[in-house]
C-alpha cells in the first residue's frame, strides 16, 4: 500500500554519535551557562503542558519581527526550517522547483514526496554559479519555485549578492533565499522581501537545534496563505516558552556565532596548511575540504573518535570532499591533529 517511489526512497540517516566529538550537524559546541539554564529550567516548569499551546503565537512573531524590523503578520513560525520548506512545496502551484547542485537534500526530497519535478542547476567546478545559467534553467522549466541556500550547504560559498538580486528580480515565480547559515556570513537579504521572494532562517545553526524552531520571512499576503497549510499547534508549548526566552538573551548566542566565526578563520588556514588537504572557501559555520580518499579519511576520523560527513559520493562535484563543522577550540584543535596524524 505504499507508494513505489517512496518504497524507493532511504530515510534519513543520523549516523550514532555516542562517546565522539561530534562535528557532523553544523550544531554550536557551547552549552548554556548554568545561571541562564536554571532560569530557563524555572521557565519551563511555569508551562502547562495539560494545554495545547498558542496557536496563533502573535507575541513571539512580534518579537522574531522586531529583531528582524518586520511586521508580525509577515513571520511564520515553523517546527525547524525543514517544515517550513514542505509548508512552502505544498502550498505553491506544483510547477518545477529549481536548485543549484549541489545544496541542501531537503528541497529536493520534499519535492519528491509531493510529487513536484525538480530541476537542477549545476555549479561551476569551485561551486560559484552564474545568475544568467540559472535564469536560464528557470525559464526553460517555467519555473513555480527555487530555493538558493544563502550560503550553500554543503558548499559554505555565498553567492554574490548581485547575483542573488538578479535571481529574485528576474524569476517569474517564488524565490526562497535560505539563509541557515547566514547569521555566520556577512549578509542577510531581507531586503529583497517582495511578493515573489522570501527569507528562510532558523535558530538551530546559533545554538538551539535540541528546540526544532525556524521561521520565515515574506510579503503579509504571501504568509497568511502559507499559514493555512501549517499544522496546528506545530510549534510545541515548551518551544514557544524557550524562544521567547532565549530571544531575550539573544546576545549570548550571538557572541558565540562571532566566536565560531573566528575559529571557522582559523580553522580554514590550518587546513589549507596541511599537504593533501585543499579547502573551499566558506561563510558558514562548517568548511569543505577534499583529500585524496574521503572514505578512508573519513573512517580514520570515525577511528580517532571524530564525527564529520563524508560527502564523497552525493554528487559528482564533491568526490573525495568532507564537510567538517565548526566546534569549540578544543574540538577544532583535536580534529586538526587526527587530520594531521592519519595523513602523515
Ligand atoms: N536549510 C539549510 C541550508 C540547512 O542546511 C538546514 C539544516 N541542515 C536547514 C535548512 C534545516 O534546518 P532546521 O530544520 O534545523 O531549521
Amino acid at each position: 500500500m505504499i507508494r513505489g517511489d517512496i518504497k524507493a526512497l532511504s530515510a534519513y540517516h543520523v549516523p550514532d554519535s555516542s562517546g565522539m566529538i561530534k562535528l557532523d550537524a553544523m550544531e554550536n559546541p557551547f552549552s548554556m551557562p548554568e545561571d541562564l539554564r536554571e532560569k530557563w529550567a524555572k521557565r519551563l516548569s511555569d508551562v502547562e503542558i495539560n494545554r495545547y499551546p498558542d496557536a496563533d503565537m502573535f507575541e513571539l512573531r512580534k518579537k522574531i519581527a522586531k529583531r528582524e524590523g518586520l511586521q508580525p503578520e509577515q513571520v511564520l513560525l515553523g517546527n525547524g526550517s525543514d517544515e517550513i520548506i514542505q509548508m512552502i512545496l505544498i502550498a505553491t502551484v506544483p510547477g518545477t522547483c529549481v536548485i543549484p547542485g549541489p545544496t541542501f537534500v531537503m528541497y529536493n526530497l520534499v519535492s519528491q514526496w509531493l510529487k513536484r519535478p525538480v530541476a537542477t542547476v549545476p555549479l561551476a567546478e569551485d561551486f560559484t554559479m552564474k545568475d544568467e545559467h540559472f535564469l536560464q534553467v528557470c525559464a526553460r522549466e517555467k519555473a513555480e519555485i527555487a530555493f538558493l541556500a544563502c550560503p550553500n550547504n554543503p558548499t559554505g560559498n555565498l553567492w554574490r549578492q548581485e547575483r542573488v538580486e538578479k535571481i529574485a528580480k528576474g524569476m517569474g515565480g517564488m524565490l526562497v533565499i535560505d539563509e541557515a547559515y547566514g547569521p555566520f556570513s556577512e549578509r542577510t537579504h531581507t531586503d529583497l522581501i517582495a511578493p515573489n521572494v522570501m527569507v528562510l532562517k532558523t535558530f538551530s545553526k546559533v545554538g538551539w537545534a535540541g528546540l526544532r524552531m525556524g521561521y520565515l520571512l515574506g510579503d503579509a499576503e504571501v504568509i497568511a496563505q502559507l499559514n493555512k497549510v501549517r499544522m496546528p499547534y506545530n510549534i510545541n508549548a515548551l518551544t514557544q516558552a524557550s524562544a521567547d526566552f532565549l530571544l531575550d538573551h539573544f546576545d549570548l548566542f550571538e557572541k558565540q556565532v562571532e566566536v565560531l566565526r573566528g575559529e571557522r578563520e582559523r580553522m580554514a588556514e590550518a587546513l589549507a596548511a596541511i599537504d593533501g588537504v585543499q579547502v573551499f572557501p566558506s561563510q558558514a559555520n562548517f568548511l569543505l575540504f577534499r583529500v585524496a580518499d574521503a572514505n578512508a579519511m573519513f573512517e580514520s576520523l570515525k577511528q580517532a573518535g571524530i564525527l564529520i560527513k563524508n560527502m564523497h559520493g552525493s554528487d559528482r562535484l564533491l568526490s573525495n570532499c568532507l564537510r567538517i563543522t565548526i566546534g569549540s577550540e578544543d574540538e577544532n584543535n583535536a580534529a586538526l591533529t587526527a587530520l594531521r596524524e592519519i595523513l602523515i
